[in-house]
C-alpha cells in the first residue's frame, strides 16, 4: 500500500512545489502507515532521489521522450498505472496549471474521488476528511468522502515542505498509453520570477495610472526578488502583458507577500490573491475594499510610498 505523488518537473529541475507535494504525500502516508511513491514524468536534470529528502521512499520515472510535452491524460494514465501496481489509497497533486488539469482524468481512470483545493493536512484518513477552500478561497469546507481511493490536489504554498531523514530507490516506468500532445512553440511569460511560483510578488493597478509608471513596481520587485503582477484593467489596456493579470480570470497566486499597490481589491481580484500569506496594501483611498484584506496597510500616494518603501529596503540590505 502507498500514497502516490505527482511530482512535477519543468526543463528538467524539479518545481519548488514538488517538494511540497512529496512531504504532503509522506504525511498523508504516516497517517495511513504506507510508503510514499512519487512519480516523474519527462526528462530529468535533478536527481530523482533528492525526493528522498522529502518523504518518498521510491521513485518511479518515465523518461520516454513523447512524455516531454505536457498531455494530462497521457500523464494520468501513467501516475495511474502506479497507482495500482503501488496498491495506492490516496495520489497527491499540487495546484499547479499541470496539476489541476490531471486530476478530472486521473480520477476518471482510477474511478477515485477527487478534492481539489485542498487547505490542509487530512483531519482524518479513514474516512478520508480534510480541509478545502471554497467560493474563491474567501471561505472553508470540510469534505468527507466514504470513497477508499483518493486524489487530493492541493493549493501550492498552503502547507509548506518539511524534510524527512532516509533514502530513496529509483525505478524506470514504462506505460501504454502514449503522449498525443506535441508542443510546437513557447511563448514565454516576461519577468525574471514565474508567477505561479514567486514567494514574493509586487502587483500594480490602475492608481499607477500608465505603463511609464511601472520601473517602480519593477524596481521594488527586483530588489525583493519578487515577482510582478497586475490587476485586470491594467492587462486589458495592455500596460502589462496579460501574463500578469492575477484574480478570477487570471492566474490565482499563494506566495508568502502580495503588495498591492494602486489597486482597489474587487472581489474578483481577491478571488486570486486571498490565498497570499500576508498581504500588503497601498492605497490613497482609506476607504478603498482591499484594506479589510490587508496584514498591513499604507493610506498614501504610491508615486510618494513606493520610492520611500524601495529606499528602506535598499537600506536594509545594504546591512
Ligand atoms: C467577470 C469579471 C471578472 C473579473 N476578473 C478580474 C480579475 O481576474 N482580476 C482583476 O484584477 N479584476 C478582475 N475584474 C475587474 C474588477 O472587478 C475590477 O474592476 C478591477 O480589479 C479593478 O482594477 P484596479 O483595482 O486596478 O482599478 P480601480 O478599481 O480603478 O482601482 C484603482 C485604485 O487605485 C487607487 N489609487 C488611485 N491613485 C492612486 C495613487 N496615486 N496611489 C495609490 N493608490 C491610488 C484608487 O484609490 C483605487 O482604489 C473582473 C470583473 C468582472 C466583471
Amino acid at each position: 500500500m502507498s500514497v502516490v505523488v505527482f511530482a512535477e518537473q519543468w526543463e528538467g529541475r524539479f518545481k519548488k512545489t514538488t517538494f511540497e507535494a512529496v512531504s504532503y504525500g509522506r504525511r498523508v502516508a504516516d497517517m495511513l502507515g504506507v510508503s510514499t511513491v512519487a512519480v516523474v514524468i519527462g526528462s530529468l536534470e535533478d536527481d530523482p532521489s533528492e525526493l528522498a529528502s522529502y518523504g518518498a521512499s521510491k521513485v518511479v520515472h518515465f523518461s520516454e521522450d513523447s512524455f516531454n510535452s505536457f498531455d494530462s491524460s497521457a500523464f494520468a494514465s501513467a501516475l495511474k498505472e502506479v497507482a495500482v501496481a503501488e496498491g495506492a489509497r490516496s495520489v497527491i497533486l499540487s495546484g499547479t496549471s499541470n496539476g489541476k488539469s490531471v486530476v478530472p482524468s486521473m480520477a476518471i481512470q482510477w474511478e477515485a474521488a477527487p478534492i481539489t483545493n485542498v487547505a490542509a493536512l487530512p483531519d482524518s484518513v479513514d474516512p478520508m476528511t480534510v480541509k478545502r477552500g471554497a467560493f474563491s478561497s474567501k471561505g472553508y469546507v470540510t469534505y468527507t468522502t466514504s470513497e477508499q481511493k483518493t486524489v487530493l490536489c492541493f493549493i501550492p504554498n498552503a502547507i509548506g515542505a518539511v524534510e524527512f531523514p532516509g533514502a530513496a530507490s529509483v525505478e524506470e516506468g514504462s506505460v501504454s498509453a502514449e503522449a498525443r500532445v506535441r508542443v510546437k512553440g513557447v511563448d514565454r511569460a516576461t519577468g525574471s520570477v514565474p508567477l505561479p511560483e514567486a514567494e514574493l510578488v509586487v502587483s500594480g493597478g490602475r492608481g499607477l495610472k500608465g505603463p511609464e509608471n511601472w520601473g517602480l513596481i519593477e524596481e521594488l520587485a527586483q530588489l525583493l526578488g519578487a515577482g510582478t503582477a497586475c490587476s485586470k484593467p491594467v492587462s486589458d489596456m495592455h500596460w502589462r502583458p496579460h501574463s500578469e493579470h492575477v484574480g478570477q480570470t487570471g492566474i490565482a497566486i499563494n506566495p508568502n507577500l502580495y503588495i498591492a499597490v494602486g489597486i482597489s481589491g474587487a472581489i474578483q481580484h481577491l478571488a486570486g490573491v486571498s490565498n497570499s500569506k500576508v498581504i500588503v496594501v497601498i492605497n490613497s483611498d482609506s476607504e478603498a475594499p482591499f484594506f479589510k484584506a490587508a496584514d498591513y496597510g499604507v493610506v498614501g500616494d504610491a508615486f510618494s510610498v513606493l520610492p520611500q518603501l524601495t529606499e528602506a529596503v535598499k537600506r536594509f540590505k545594504q546591512g
